[in-house]
């Protein structure tokens, strides 16, 4: 039983294919984790570098407590399962399962009791004497779970498990694996294609594309709420309806226009609050996603149905439980085409329809799902990044949502009126402007909040839980962007700050301590000769000593001497200026470039304005300006041609000319420029 936890994981092959890139997640204790996604997406990578059968190019895997990067497999405590059984054909069975508990040199007894009680559970005590060609791939595959329970791993990492099986087979044993898991109580990690083996087995599924994380939920939230196209039209069967159109706001309503057809329905705004309402302008193409069981062609259904569009129908596959229709939402399309007009439709009706009949169907609008066209992401996310709001700005007074508020000194823009950004991270609870509470939500971990201001639904991620029913909120200005003819006339104070620069080695000459066993032989030496010394030179009167002398224990007072040494010391160089490389960070970095390459690399280093002090040395900084948001205060540098942002201390009431800036090595992201890596 253990959690895990991976944070920044990375795998390049020596080949240059980067095939895992920035994977980061946290696993509990017990949880059914399934990574799915098509082929060669990265997900036999991540699981064999959690078993560590492949080294992890940078990042930090956890198990336990314990980072495992350079952990040996067969230490890690973990337990894998391929999809080929991997059995031996001159064992039988039980010797097959045996055989790990064998190497190990366990007692016979406890082999016995193991084996035993691992084949209870998997159904194949009366096999336990037979060869596994004696067997079926469905018992054979069982047997191979059987080798892995024995272990009794702290994680089992199963790779496509049932792909040789045939379909029959395949659920069953899809269940067995998920009662398993349940009497287990171990963690799980399984790989797959397949989305009905992902969506039937996980607790949590991870959606991997081209060595990228797509989307981490449960299978229910992942079908509900796709966060983007891919992962809707990766999970549900039949695949999702893509449609292309426009959406555009008339009154309280919103107008959905279908491209290719001049299908028009209807639906009300409050379905668009986490809609940015650029997209609303009745020009800007969007993919319309819809469900197969979301469209209905049961006459009573279209009766009654508050959206409805024509459809002609083209061919039927029956499923026996149910039919799937197909068909286009264009007069002049086939059907057959996969087309951003073709629809299928489930259907349990006993309706006929024949090719080429053009039919009503209803649509269940409350189940559409809206992409940006070009960068496919969801344009009705369920924590909507931004609030996106119109206002006017006069002088120093910023108005929206019938609210007035002044501008910091720090932010300049000419009056007018224009479109602000406020990010939900950006509206705090406590201040004086009075918003009604409309509804919060948790959601993967965090809370949602939603607040009607000035007949406008807003949204914002708050730590606090409300139960009142009207908030006072305050904005935080930094994060503020206000557009104008589409252009950024203010933008937000970055919250990252990068530098360049180097990862460097020297040889030093210098007095370190001794090392603990440098220190034992020393001292056992001096002990000698201490004992040798008295010995030789008994004292007067006394006897010799008969008793051989034993070197005792290190005694704790003894100094540690220190020794003068040549040694290496590595170091950051961060834009011309140097700092020492701790110790973990630098062998973090030879780790996943090796010894050979890690210092002819460029390197980007990352933090965040809070990150940064001002020192006597460090990185040289020319000050060009104070950026005051009222509560908070960052000064504005220059280093070289980078603009740099730094957090002040209320001390310091003015700064100006050259100054030194010291960043928290703790908290820097070191990136491998060229390959685009965190290394750290
Ligand atoms: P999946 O399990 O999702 O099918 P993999 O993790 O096996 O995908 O592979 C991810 C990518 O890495 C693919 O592009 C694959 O070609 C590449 N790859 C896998 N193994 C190696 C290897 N040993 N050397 C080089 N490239 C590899």
């Amino acid at each position: 039983m253990a959690s895990l936890s991976l944070k920044h994981i990375y795998k390049v092959y020596p080949n240059g294919v980067k095939a895992v890139n920035d994977f980061t997640m946290e696993i509990e204790d017990k949880e059914f984790i399934v990574f799915v996604g098509p082929s060669g997406c990265g997900k036999s990578t991540t699981l064999r570098m959690i078993a560590g059968l492949e080294d992890i190019t940078a990042g930090e895997l956890k198990i336990g407590d314990l980072v495992v990067n350079d952990v040996e497999p067969k230490d890690r405590d973990i337990a894998m399962v391929f999809q080929n059984y991997a059995l031996y054909p001159h064992m039988t069975v039980f010797e097959n399962i045996a055989f790990g508990l064998r190497l190990r040199k366990m007692p016979r007894e406890e082999i016995n009791r193991r084996v035993k009680e691992a084949a209870e559970i998997l159904g194949i005590t009366e096999y336990l004497g037979r060869k596994p060609k004696e067997m079926s791939g469905g018992q054979r595959q069982r047997v191979s779970l059987g080798r892995a329970i024995v272990r009794e791993p702290k994680v089992m990492l199963l790779d496509e498990p049932l792909s040789n099986l045939d379909a029959k087979l395949r659920t069953q044993m899809r269940s067995e694996i998920a009662k398993l898991h349940k009497r287990l109580g171990t963690t799980f990690i399984y790989v797959t294609h397949d989305q009905i083996e992902a969506m039937t087995m996980g607790t949590r599924i991870v959606v991997m594309k081209d060595g990228f994380v797509q989307q981490i939920d449960t299978p229910k939230n992942l079908y509900n709420y796709p966060g983007n196209k891919f992962v809707a039209g990766f999970i549900g069967t039949p695949q999702m309806n893509f449609f292309e159109g426009t959406l555009k706001k008339v009154g309280d309503n919103v107008e959905i226009a279908f491209h290719n057809t001049d299908a028009k329905v209807t639906v009300p705004y409050s379905y668009f609050y986490k809609t940015r309402p650029a997209y609303l302008n009745g020009e800007t193409t969007v993919i319309i996603g819809l469900r197969a069981e979301n469209v209905s062609l049961d006459p009573e259904t279209v009766a009654k149905a508050a959206a409805t569009i024509k459809v002609k129908i083209s061919h039927k596959e029956e499923l026996g439980n149910e039919t799937l229709i197909y068909g286009d939402i264009n007069m002049e399309g086939d059907g057959y085409t996969e087309s951003s007009t073709r629809i299928i439709i489930k259907s349990a009706d006993d309706v006929e329809h024949v090719a080429g009949e053009i039919v009503d169907a209803a649509l269940d609008l409350d189940h559409v799902h809206l992409f940006d066209a070009e960068t496919e992401v969801s344009i009705l996310p369920r924590i909507p990044e931004f609030n996106y709001l119109d206002c006017d700005v006069q002088g120093k007074t910023l108005s929206f949502l019938g609210q007035s508020v002044t501008l910091p000194s720090v932010i300049e823009c000419e009056s007018g009126a224009g479109e602000l950004l406020i990010p939900s991270d950006a509206i705090k609870l406590g201040g004086n402007i009075v918003a009604q509470v409309v509804g919060i939500e948790d959601i993967l971990g965090k809370k949602l909040l939603s607040m009607e201001l000035g007949g406008r639904r807003i949204f914002a991620v708050v730590d606090e839980e409300v139960t009142t029913s009207t908030v006072g909120i305050s904005i935080d200005m930094k994060k503020i962007t206000i557009l104008r003819d589409g252009q950024e006339i203010v933008s937000p104070m970055p919250e990252v700050v990068s530098f360049d620069g180097n990862f460097v080695k020297k040889k030093v000459v210098e007095d370190v301590p001794e090392t603990a066993q440098e220190r034992a032989k020393r001292l056992a030496k001096e002990q000698k000769k201490a004992a040798k010394a008295a010995k030789a030179a008994p004292a007067e009167g006394e006897q010799p000593q008969e008793e051989p002398v034993t070197i005792e224990e290190t005694p704790v007072e003894e100094p540690v001497l220190t020794k003068r040494k040549k040694i290496v010391k590595f170091s950051l160089l961060i834009e011309n200026a140097e700092f020492p490389a701790p110790e973990d960070i630098a062998q973090r970095l030879i780790a996943a470039l090796s010894l050979k390459r890690v210092f002819d690399k460029k390197y980007r280093f990352e933090c965040t304005p809070y990150d940064l002090t001002l020192a006597e040395e460090g990185i040289e900084a020319e000050v060009v300006g104070i950026v005051d948001y009222g509560e908070e205060r960052f000064a504005r540098c220059l280093v070289g041609e980078k603009t740099i942002y730094v957090k002040l201390d209320d001390s310091i009431a003015s700064l100006s000319g050259t100054v030194h800036l010291l960043p928290d090595i703790d908290k820097l992201a070191i990136i491998q420029a060229d390959m685009d890596i965190r290394l750290v």
